[in-house]
C-alpha cells in the first residue's frame, strides 16, 4: 500500500474526463442541496431559548446579505446590489416573523419546522400571484429562507464565487450558474460525483480551461476538506492523497502535454487547411461576453454559438431589452468582421433558472418538458425583449440568430412571426438592424431532423446539436452518468441521422454547421467534415487540436471515412474505425 508524505494512502478513482489538464491541491468540498429540516418538539423551558436563537438566525443572514451587497457593489456595480435590497425587505418582513413566532407557540415545534412551514406558504402564495414582479418575489423569500435555516442550522452556506485559495473543488453537482460564478484563478479543477462530457457546468470548466472529471460515484463521500488530491483531466483520474512517486510521474507528463499544447497553439496561427486543400471554418461556443477574448486567442472563425441563457443565469433575473442589446452589441464589435451567431433562449432542462418556479415550475422530466423555443413561444414578452435586442445589435456586427430546440415547422414559423412582428416595431420607430439578420434553427430533436427537408425552406442555415440530438434520439439523459456508456456519438443512428440533415441542407443550398461537443472532438470531427459538415463549432481551447488534426488530413479520407462508417453497424465499430483515422493522422506529424 502506497502512502503520502502525511501518511495517508494514495487512492484512485476512475471518473470520466471531461477537461483536459492535470491539477494538483487541496480540496474544497462544495455540497449543495436544499436544507434538510429536522422536525422536532421543543420543551417549554426552553422555549425562550428558542425564540432568541430565530432572532439571532434573523441578525446573522442580514449581516451576511450586506456583506454579498458591499461585495457586489464593489465588483459589479450598484445596480447588481440593488437585487438585495428585496433579500433584505424579505428580512424586515414582520408578518413572516410573527407568523412564525405564532405557529411556534402554537404547535411548540423546534423553530426551524415552523419557519420553513411558514416560508413555505408564502414562497406558494406569492409564485401564484398574477403579477409578475410580486410572482418573483417567491424567489427572493426562497433564497433567504434557505439563508435563514441554513444559519439556524449552523450549515455554513457555501457559494462557488467564494473561493479565496486554489482548491480543487469537489462537489455532489454543479448547476451551470454555480459554474459560471467561479473564479478561474482560483479552481485549480473540478470534480462532480454526477455529471456527463456534454452538462453545462463541463461546457462551461472547457471554456475556463479548468480540468475537469465527472461522474466520480461518491468522491464527495471519500474525501475531506483540505485532503490533498490529483486531477487527471486527460484520463478522467482523480488521486487522493498522491505519493511523491506519482507526483513526480505527473509532473513529467504535464511537462510533455504543455509542450505538445505549445507546438499546437504555434500550428494555430496557419489557416485550417486540408491537405488536398480544402479550408475549414472553425467557429467558437461562447456563454458569457468576455470570452471575445478566448475567440480572439485561438484564433475563431466569429461565433457560432452563443448560449444567451447564461447571461439570465448569471443575472439571476430576465434581463431586459436593454441589457441585452448592450451585450449583444460587444460581442459584435469586438469580433467585427466576423460572424457571431446567438442562440435565443434555451433555458430548462439543465438549466433550469432556480428562483423563479412560476416560470419554470418544477417537472418530473425538463429535458423533455417546458425548455427553451417552447418556454419562449409561450412567453412573448420575454421572447420579444432577446428578438428586439439581437436585431439592434445586428445594426453592428455580423450577427446572425438560430432558436434552440425546433421540433417542426410550426415552431419555426411561429418564431419567424414573432421575428416579424419585432422588426415591424423597430421599423416604425426607425431603430437601426440589419433586415437581412440570417435565421437559422438549431437541429437537435429527432423530428426535426426527420423534417429537415421542410425546415431548410424556411431558414438561412441549420446548426447541429449534437449534444441534445444524441439524447434525444438514443433517449439516454446526457447527464445521468449511470447511462453515461449508453450515450454514443457514433451509434449508427446518429451518423445516418447526421447525413440525412447535411444532404437535406444541402438540397437546398443552405449550409450545417455542428455546434454539439462532437465538434470539438479530434475523434469526431473528421467524421462529421466528411458527411459534409461545412463549418464546426467549440469550446475555444479545443480549436487548436482540431486544427492540428484538419491540417493533416485531406477532405477526401474523411469522406471515405464517413462512407465506410455509413455501412458499418455498430457505434463501436464505428468508434473504432474513427478513433484510428485521427491517431494515425496525429502521429503521422
Ligand atoms: C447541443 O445540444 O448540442 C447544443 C449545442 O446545445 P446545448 O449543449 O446548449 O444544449
Ligand atoms: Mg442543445
Amino acid at each position: 500500500m502506497s502512502t503520502d508524505k502525511r501518511g495517508k494512502t494514495e487512492t484512485l478513482v476512475q471518473g470520466i474526463a471531461a477537461s483536459q489538464g492535470i491539477a494538483y491541491g487541496q480540496a474544497f468540498l462544495y455540497l449543495q442541496s436544499d436544507v434538510e429540516v429536522p422536525a422536532y418538539q421543543v420543551e417549554p423551558e426552553k422555549r425562550m431559548q428558542e425564540i432568541s436563537r430565530f432572532d439571532h438566525a434573523i441578525l446573522v443572514t442580514r449581516q451576511q446579505i450586506q456583506k454579498i451587497m458591499s461585495e457586489v457593489d464593489k465588483n459589479l456595480g450598484p445596480e447588481e446590489a440593488q437585487i438585495f435590497d428585496a433579500h433584505l425587505l424579505v428580512l424586515e418582513d414582520q408578518a413572516l416573523i410573527s407568523e412564525t413566532i405564532r405557529e411556534f407557540e402554537t404547535s411548540g415545534r423546534n423553530i426551524e419546522t415552523c419557519f420553513n412551514k411558514v416560508s413555505q406558504r408564502y414562497i406558494k402564495a406569492f409564485s401564484e400571484i398574477d403579477d409578475e414582479y410580486l410572482r418573483e418575489r417567491s424567489g427572493d423569500i426562497r433564497d433567504v429562507a434557505q439563508r435563514v435555516l441554513q444559519n439556524l442550522l449552523g450549515h455554513s452556506s457555501q457559494n462557488l464565487s467564494q473561493l479565496v485559495e486554489k482548491r480543487v473543488v469537489i462537489a455532489n453537482d454543479i448547476s451551470p450558474s454555480d459554474a459560471a460564478g467561479i473564479d478561474s484563478s482560483q479552481a485549480l479543477a473540478i470534480v462532480t460525483d454526477s455529471g456527463s462530457k456534454t452538462s453545462h457546468a463541463v461546457i462551461v470548466a472547457r471554456s475556463m480551461k479548468v480540468p475537469a472529471v465527472v461522474a466520480v460515484r461518491d468522491l464527495t463521500k471519500q474525501v475531506m476538506p483540505g485532503d490533498w488530491v490529483l486531477v487527471d483531466g486527460y484520463e478522467g483520474l482523480v488521486i487522493l492523497n498522491p505519493t511523491q512517486q506519482t507526483l513526480f510521474r505527473y509532473g513529467q507528463i504535464q511537462i510533455q502535454k504543455k509542450g505538445f499544447e505549445q507546438r499546437l497553439m504555434e500550428a494555430n496561427r496557419r489557416p485550417a487547411t486540408t491537405l488536398d486543400g480544402v479550408t475549414i471554418t472553425l467557429r467558437a461556443n461562447i456563454e458569457k461576453v468576455d470570452e471575445c477574448a478566448l475567440v480572439k486567442e485561438y484564433l475563431a472563425d466569429g461565433v457560432g454559438l452563443f448560449r444567451t441563457e447564461f447571461l439570465y443565469l448569471n443575472a439571476g433575473h430576465i434581463p431586459s431589452e436593454e441589457d441585452q442589446f448592450h451585450a449583444y452589441k460587444a460581442v459584435a464589435e469586438s469580433l467585427a468582421p466576423s460572424p457571431v451567431v446567438i442562440r435565443t433562449l434555451d433555458l430548462g432542462g439543465d438549466k433550469p433558472m432556480a428562483g423563479h418556479p412560476h416560470l419554470f415550475p418544477k417537472e418530473d422530466n425538463p429535458f423533455l418538458g417546458y425548455r427553451a423555443i417552447r418556454f419562449c413561444l409561450d412567453h412573448p414578452e420575454i421572447f420579444k425583449d432577446q428578438l428586439r435586442a439581437i436585431l439592434r445589435a445586428s445594426a453592428h456586427g455580423d450577427i446572425r440568430m438560430m432558436y434552440p430546440m425546433i421540433s417542426g415547422r410550426d415552431e419555426l414559423t411561429r418564431a419567424n412571426v414573432m421575428l416579424t412582428e419585432c422588426k415591424e416595431e423597430l421599423k416604425a420607430k426607425k431603430i437601426p438592424f440589419n433586415a437581412a439578420v440570417q435565421v437559422g434553427a438549431m437541429i437537435e430533436i429527432p423530428s426535426a431532423a426527420i423534417t429537415s427537408d421542410v425546415l431548410a425552406k424556411d431558414c438561412d442555415f441549420f446548426s447541429i446539436g449534437t449534444n441534445d440530438l444524441i439524447q434525444y434520439l438514443l433517449a439516454v439523459d446526457r447527464v445521468n452518468n449511470r447511462i453515461a456508456h449508453l450515450y454514443e456519438p457514433t451509434h449508427p443512428a446518429v451518423i445516418r441521422m447526421l447525413k440525412l440533415v447535411v444532404d437535406e441542407a444541402h438540397k437546398n443550398k443552405i449550409k450545417v454547421s455542428v455546434c454539439g461537443e462532437m465538434a470539438g472532438d479530434s475523434v469526431y470531427a473528421p467524421l462529421l467534415l466528411g458527411l459534409g459538415v461545412d463549418e464546426l463549432s467549440m469550446t475555444p481551447p479545443l480549436i487548436p487540436a482540431v486544427k492540428y488534426l484538419i491540417r493533416s488530413m485531406k477532405l477526401s479520407d474523411s469522406q471515405k471515412l464517413a462512407e465506410d462508417a455509413l455501412k458499418l453497424t455498430s457505434a463501436k465499430e464505428i468508434f473504432t474505425l474513427c478513433n484510428e483515422f485521427s491517431r494515425m493522422r496525429v502521429k503521422l506529424n
